[in-house]
């Protein structure tokens, strides 16, 4: 038997009585955990809620079995639809990636702060996303370098993105005889990628444009694809879009 943190991202009826729950644990990455009988308990269990769940361990590959679950932190509630939408955005990103046991408290800690954060921001919530973006690409080791052009090696602002989604500065793209390979980026989304890493202090005083969201959707995409070689889809991101134009 073993006790760990879990935070439930998904649950699904299963047979009369029961739940699969998946949830991002504390100690073993995400999990999917057997609760025989939940479905009838006073007290359901929550999507988004933090617990302390008591489990038993699954005998080989499979589902570990729930004991207990007890509440530690409430992660249900938003101040608006945006938020919550933003919310479901990142919790599931952090379902689609492979998380090795050894890394989880670092994945763990990074979606908890992250649902915290949105807890307490009224707007622009697609920006708390898209940072939530970068600091798991720097947990995948594959940290974007947003300020640094690829061809010069300066750090400036950067102007259009190639194929391979590297950065590259104004400068650079102007002395290219061939341009044809290169995605130039709206002044919203440049002016936010340059603001991502400390985007909290901005918050406020930033207008997402329709054109910045697509933008910088598909950059962030294409980004993890190139890098880990594998497609990302996020269904739960064209509703977060919606709050956008
Ligand atoms: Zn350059």
């Amino acid at each position: 038997m073993i006790k760990t943190l879990g935070i439930i991202s998904s649950i699904i009826p299963f047979g009369d009585t029961s739940l699969i729950l998946k949830a991002l644990s504390w100690d073993k990455g995400q999990i999917s955990i057997l609760a025989k009988g939940w479905r009838k308990k006073q007290e359901p269990v929550l999507r988004f809620c933090e617990y302390e769940f008591t489990l038993y361990e699954p005998k080989e590959e499979g589902l570990h079995l729930l004991k207990e679950a007890s509440v530690l932190q409430d992660f249900t509630q938003y101040p608006s639809t945006e938020i919550w939408a933003a919310a479901e955005a990142g919790v599931e990103l952090l379902s689609k990636i492979i998380i090795p046991s050894n890394e989880s408290h670092d994945y763990y800690t990074v979606q908890r702060e992250y649902l915290a954060y949105l807890q307490k921001t009224h707007i622009n919530g697609i920006l708390i996303f898209w940072r939530l973006f970068l600091r798991v690409f720097k947990l995948l080791g594959i940290e974007s370098q947003l300020n640094t052009c690829r061809i010069c090696g300066n750090k400036r602002a950067l102007y259009a993105i190639d194929n391979a989604v590297g950065h590259i500065c104004q400068e650079c793209f102007e002395d290219l005889s061939e341009s044809g390979q290169y995605t130039l980026l709206s002044q919203n989304a440049t002016e936010i990628l340059r603001l991502l890493p400390e985007i909290g202090m901005h918050l406020d005083r930033i207008k997402v444009s329709t054109v910045a969201v697509s933008e910088l959707n598909r950059y962030f995409l294409q980004y993890y694809q190139v890098h880990q070689k594998q497609t990302l889809k996020l269904k739960s991101l064209s509703v977060l879009c919606q709050f956008y134009d």
